[in-house]
């Protein structure tokens, strides 16, 4: 059954399913968010791949991905986009910063990512998704335990109480292999960058391939002392 719960009943909600979920399956996971939250549900997608994308449009066709259109993203990364919205059983949105690039530069000077990052993702991830996300009552995301210290602690369904929202990471405890053998065994997209030298892929400015051994957030922000944008703080 579909329900809204008021702000500190999906907080207890929240904490309850972390805990009697953290051994169930991605789909288990899902099917419990598409049952408990319905239309007020969403998936969050980086382009990365479409792995939580697909998960989440077996048990509930026609989910709402949302995409953060930084003005900064790959051309690659639009073209998994693109392909996701055209190929999948979603309903792709896509969120826009209120200022464009050229805005931006008019306003603050250009490269603002190389002087400030933490403004420059506030201003074009973090402001955008929060007015994105405050139709819905829950998100998923493609968080892992296993992508940086971090991300270590991760729970499979928690409390975002920045937002007021249960925020859910139904592949959190799965492994890069989990994730390749998913990805193999149903055809998932995945952004070209993966076989390019780039474990994660953000935004360009703040994104290069990492070496052998590194962790899959290493080529983000690198040298800059920064490891987060701020979606998930
Ligand atoms: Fe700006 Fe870089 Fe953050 Fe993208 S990742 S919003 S370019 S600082």
């Amino acid at each position: 059954m579909t329900t809204t719960q008021a702000h500190g009943d999906r907080k207890e909600l929240a904490e309850r399913a972390g805990r009697e979920l953290e051994d169930a399956s991605a789909l288990e996971v899902l099917t419990w968010a598409a049952e408990t939250f319905g239309p007020k549900f969403c998936v969050t997608s980086s382009m990365e791949d479409a792995v939580v994308a697909h998960l989440a449009s077996r048990v509930m066709p026609g989910v709402d991905v949302v995409f953060l259109d930084t003005g900064y993203h790959f051309e690659e990364t639009i073209g998994t986009r693109d392909a996701v919205e055209a190929l999948m059983d979603v309903n792709l949105l896509t969120l826009l910063p209120c200022r464009t690039v050229a805005e931006q530069d008019a306003v603050y000077g250009p490269k603002l990512h190389d002087r400030d990052p933490d403004l420059c993702c506030a201003l074009r991830k973090v402001g955008p998704l929060d007015a994105g996300l405050a139709g819905y009552d829950a998100w998923a995301t493609g968080l892992r335990r296993d992508e940086s210290p971090t991300r270590a602690g991760t729970p499979v369904v928690g409390w975002d109480g920045k937002r007021g929202k249960v925020k859910i990471s139904p592949i959190a405890r799965w492994t890069q292999d989990d994730v390749d053998a998913y990805v193999a065994e149903h055809g998932v997209l995945t952004n070209p960058l993966l076989m390019d030298g780039y474990a994660s892929v953000g935004c360009a400015p703040c994104t290069r391939r990492v070496a052998e051994g590194e962790d899959a957030r290493a080529g983000r922000w690198a040298g800059r002392g920064k490891t987060e944008c701020g979606l998930h703080g």
